[in-house]
């Protein structure tokens, strides 16, 4: 039974780029104002997240590798928002754990809000989980937060292990993710590392601007032009305000992995976004080009299909053909306001 649950996480877990998103989210909800994460081997020698949240007393921790644990309770909540990672409640830690080499080291803020406030704060604790156990609860000192370590993804799935991708496109997938959390969480300091060499870092301090001058460098943040529709600058139809910035057309890549777009604040692909994105811009992009795009549509969650697969962030709207037309004139707007 160990081999289907170990092929069972395999298929949540896709690649190191899986975990890094579900560490990072448990970060965030940990209410960290600094995440550092860093990576050797695109992620499959080591995934290390580094947070200064709350962090967990020794029984939270124990119990936060238990499969179906969880200390939150918005579940309902994260439905209603239409794009809820679901399927993954209460899973992540232990999925990663069953198949990888999991360290946590943690320990609560001595404000004393974390998880089992019964116990004492200030010992942290060392749990160490490897392939679905606990081998290892000791205690130890380190600060306050929470550090987790995913040593050799895979490493008791071979099949597994072997359709991971070259280094650089795992570090590449990564990236993206860690990006995208980044853009969207201007008030976090979030770092990435990979095989000790600082990828980007950003400041906590400032605003999505900062952000993108953080992760994207000095021409890009420069080339950057603000979207800000909502109400009756919009189309008829279900979006409430489409905000954010999108580069002039003359600062562009070859690659999609640039256009980071949020629903209700979570981040997600969708076909409609993006032909919507593309259609603004019309011919003033060469073939095969991409502008950088930063952009946050408020809907109704009503009006959003949930995800078609748990792991993937792409979601359907019920009418995307509005939701096209939309952040087509909201681009649009803006691109005509700079001349454009
Ligand atoms: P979920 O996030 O859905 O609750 P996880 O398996 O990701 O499930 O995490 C299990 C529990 O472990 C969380 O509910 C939380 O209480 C605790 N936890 C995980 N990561 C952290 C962290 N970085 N800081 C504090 N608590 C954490
Ligand atoms: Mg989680």
């Amino acid at each position: 039974e160990d081999t289907v649950a170990r092929i069972a996480a395999g298929e949540v877990v896709e690649r190191p780029a899986s975990a890094v998103k579900e560490l990072l989210e448990n970060s965030l909800d940990a209410d960290a104002s600094r995440i550092d994460i860093a990576v050797e081997d695109g992620g499959t020698e080591l995934i290390r997240v580094a947070d200064d949240g709350r962090g967990m007393t020794e029984s939270a921790v124990r119990a936060a590798v238990r499969q179906h644990t969880t200390s939150k309770i918005d579940g309902l909540e994260d439905l209603e928002s239409g794009v809820a990672t679901l399927g993954f409640r209460g899973e992540a830690l232990h999925t990663i754990g069953s198949v990888s080499r999991l360290t946590v080291e943690t320990r609560p803020r001595a404000d004393g809000d974390g998880t089992g406030r019964d116990e004492a704060a200030g010992a942290g604790t060392k749990l160490v989980y490897e392939g679905g156990e606990v081998t290892a609860v000791e205690p130890t000192g380190c600060p306050e937060g929470t550090t987790v370590e995913v040593a050799d993804l895979f490493y008791n799935t071979p099949a597994r292990r072997k359709f991971l991708n070259t280094t650089a496109t795992e570090f590449a997938h990564v990236n993206r993710v860690v990006t995208r959390y980044a853009l969207a969480n201007p008030d976090v300091a979030i770092s990435l590392t990979h095989d000790d060499r600082e990828v980007f870092a950003t400041t906590g301090q400032g605003d999505l601007q900062e952000a993108i001058l953080s992760v994207y460098g000095r021409e890009v943040a420069k080339a950057m032009i603000p979207v800000e529709a909502d109400g009756d600058e919009l189309p008829v139809g279900p979006l409430e305000s489409v905000t954010g910035l999108v580069s002039h057309p003359e600062t562009t890549r070859s690659s999609r992995d640039y256009l980071a777009t949020y629903v209700n604040g979570r981040a997600v692909t969708s076909d409609a976004i993006r032909e919507g994105i593309m259609g603004a811009y019309g011919t003033q992009l060469g073939s095969d080009r991409y502008p950088f795009v930063v952009l946050f549509l408020e809907v109704p969650g009503e009006a959003v299909d949930v995800n078609v697969h748990p792991r993937k962030r792409e979601v359907r709207f019920d009418d995307d053909d509005a939701v096209r037309r939309a952040v087509d004139s909201a681009v649009e707007s803006a691109l005509l306001e700079h001349g454009l």
